[in-house]
């Protein structure tokens, strides 16, 4: 009724009016499945039990979710299943059935009161795979807090070095400034990542960075930080950057391309010169396998 759950902290009631992130007091889903293109420690044998949530608060202009991050409840939820609490758990149970490493929230954060409520339930029913939060890390910290002792891996991003190109490219206050806190905040209530003996993680913080096309300094930027953190922390640094977006030209013509292989190397190089010791990379063609199409019945390719 004050909603305070990202840091836009827009104090929307939302029993009767939606927040500025167009989002109202429902849960909205896109799509659950089990997703094999997660990071390994996600997947398992059988894939991430992944669930997807329908609208974003953040508008990134390279969003490669952009068919539901964007998703506009007042152009009705064609494609989108609205749940109650009790469905969710039910989802939770149908994709442990399925063979899910764990159950995996992309995109939660207006969702999180909701998610809180079935986490509860079906833990007091005795369900025991792991939650995980997979988040664009603009959460405010009264919610990371609040999902102690629920969450048992959280995957935030951390987007940007610096606040100037965060409100640029994702259209908030901020996201450096506050992302830190974030880190932090997850850090301290989870400790580092921790694999079971088949190297499926089962409790911590993995930390993702998609590097952008001509913002290195950026990345670099974002890695001088998590050094600071933990330099065991398991860093996901990607390279799937792909364009989405036709106004690129117009408004933001450096993003209309992918990233360069000597790009990504730079970054890459300059993580392992920091030290870090659990460093995901990828092949620069992960833009083509990891590009998702909502529209298809097979949302991923690979
Ligand atoms: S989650 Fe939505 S309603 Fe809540 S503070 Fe953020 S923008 Fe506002």
């Amino acid at each position: 009724m004050n909603c305070k759950l990202c840091n836009f902290r827009c104090g929307a009631d939302r029993s009767i009016k939606t927040g500025k992130c167009g989002i109202d007091d429902k849960i909205y889903i896109a799509h659950y499945g089990l997703h094999c293109g997660e990071e390994p420690f996600l997947t398992g044998e059988h894939g991430s039990g992944t669930i997807f949530f329908a609208g974003c608060t953040l508008r990134c202009r390279y969003c490669q979710n952009w068919q539901i991050s964007r998703w506009d409840i007042n152009k009705g939820t064609a494609g989108v299943e609205t749940v109650s609490a009790k469905r969710l758990v039910e989802i939770f149970k149908e994709l442990q059935s399925m063979g899910a490493a764990n159950i995996n929230f992309v995109s939660p954060t207006p969702y999180a009161h909701h998610l809180m409520y079935a986490i509860r339930a079906a833990k007091d029913n005795g369900f025991t795979l792991p939650f995980v939060y997979n988040t664009h890390g603009y959460d405010s910290i009264e919610t990371i807090e609040s999902m102690k002792g629920l969450i048992d891996i959280y995957l935030p991003d951390f987007k940007y070095g610096d606040d100037k190109t965060g409100k640029k490219f994702s259209g908030a206050p901020s996201m450096y400034s506050h992302g830190k806190e974030v880190i932090k905040a997850i850090y301290n209530q989870t400790g580092m990542l921790e694999l079971d003996g088949n190297g499926v993680a089962v409790k911590g913080i993995a930390i993702r960075h998609l590097v952008i096309p001509g913002h290195l300094e950026s990345s670099m930027q974002v890695l001088d930080f998590l050094e600071t953190v933990d330099r065991r922390n398991y860093i996901s640094l990607m390279s799937q950057f792909h364009p989405c977006d036709d106004n690129y030209d117009r408004d933001y013509p450096e993003l209309n391309r992918t990233l360069l292989p000597e790009e990504y190397e730079r970054v890459v190089d300059y993580a392992r010169i920091l030290g870090f010791k659990n460093l995901l990379i990828q092949e620069l063609e992960s833009h083509r396998n990891y590009l998702p199409d909502f529209n298809e019945d097979t949302v991923f390719k690979d």
